[in-house]
């Protein structure tokens, strides 16, 4: 209110740190967000990273933080920047100490958030499959027949990777619930920065992650089809559970321990299947 009285000089050397805390926060977030695309594969190895431009219009924040972000990346190891014809920034599989160390940290930091955010998304993308068998049309139908076969057919890596997104955009469509999907995409664009294309691990797992998503979605097409609620709502949640574990695999990676197989997967599955 206006009758606040001035603040005195002792007032806004105190307050100071705490300003200085706000903009700090600020490029924490940024630097663990690009650490944690990074670590859980939205860009693969090799590949080229967004500009800075282009991160700062994703994230919402200036190029100033953005570049600094990118510059602690690089001087960790987690991207290298190449000067000249085709140069730019690109993306390196964390290998060294120095850069598992980066991603440790920043994916601890965050882990508690991390995690609800990856159980609020295994929970919507099961609400928007059960509204999809219960209201899609004979056209809707029709689309999601041909998203399966683009999947099915697509190359491994990008390709596949595209292909999933194209697929889970059409369910979502297929649910008439158009502010169940905006609520969808937008926590998934506080979490990916390719948002709505899903992170698809390290290079290594890509054959394996894209065999067990092929199985997930002929069994969630089938169930939403059938018009079968509650199976298409237990298919779609427990598929999403796929990010969480490239998230888990991320940390443990960080941590020099062996990623969690696909066989623990199952486990987890089929005891979910019991319950
Ligand atoms: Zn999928």
């Amino acid at each position: 209110m206006s009758s606040e009285p001035a603040p005195a000089p002792g007032d806004l050397i105190a307050t100071a740190p705490l300003r200085g805390r706000a903009v700090q926060t600020l490029r924490d977030e940024v630097l663990e967000r690009l650490i944690t695309a990074v670590a859980i594969g939205e860009y693969a190895p090799g590949e080229r990273f967004p500009s800075e431009r282009e991160l700062a219009a994703t994230l919402g924040v200036g190029r100033v933080t953005v570049r600094a972000a990118i510059a602690r990346l690089v001087e960790r190891g987690l991207l290298r920047s190449q000067r000249g014809r085709g140069g730019g920034t690109f993306v390196v599989e964390p290998q060294s100490p120095n850069a598992r160390g980066l991603v440790d940290q920043a994916l601890t930091q965050a882990w508690e958030r991390l995690l609800d955010q990856h159980e609020a998304e295994c929970w919507l993308h099961g609400a928007i499959a059960a509204a999809a068998a219960e209201r899609h049309t004979v056209a809707d139908a029709r689309f999601l027949s041909e998203q399966l076969e683009a999947y099915r057919t697509a190359a491994s890596g990008a390709p596949a990777r595209e292909a999933d997104g194209a697929l889970h955009l059409a369910i979502a469509a297929a649910a008439h619930t158009p502010t169940l999907s905006e609520v969808l995409l937008s926590l998934e664009r506080r979490m990916h920065i390719t948002a709505p294309v899903h992170p698809w691990g390290q290079s290594s797992g890509w054959r394996e992650l894209e065999s067990r998503s092929l199985q997930d979605h002929e069994r969630l097409i089938a169930a939403i089809l059938a018009r079968d609620v509650v199976e298409a709502h237990e298919i779609g949640r427990r598929h999403a559970r796929i990010n969480m574990e490239l998230l888990e695999n991320a940390r443990r990676r960080a941590r020099g321990e062996s990623p969690a197989g696909a066989a623990e997967g199952d486990r987890l599955a089929s005891r979910q299947r019991l319950s």
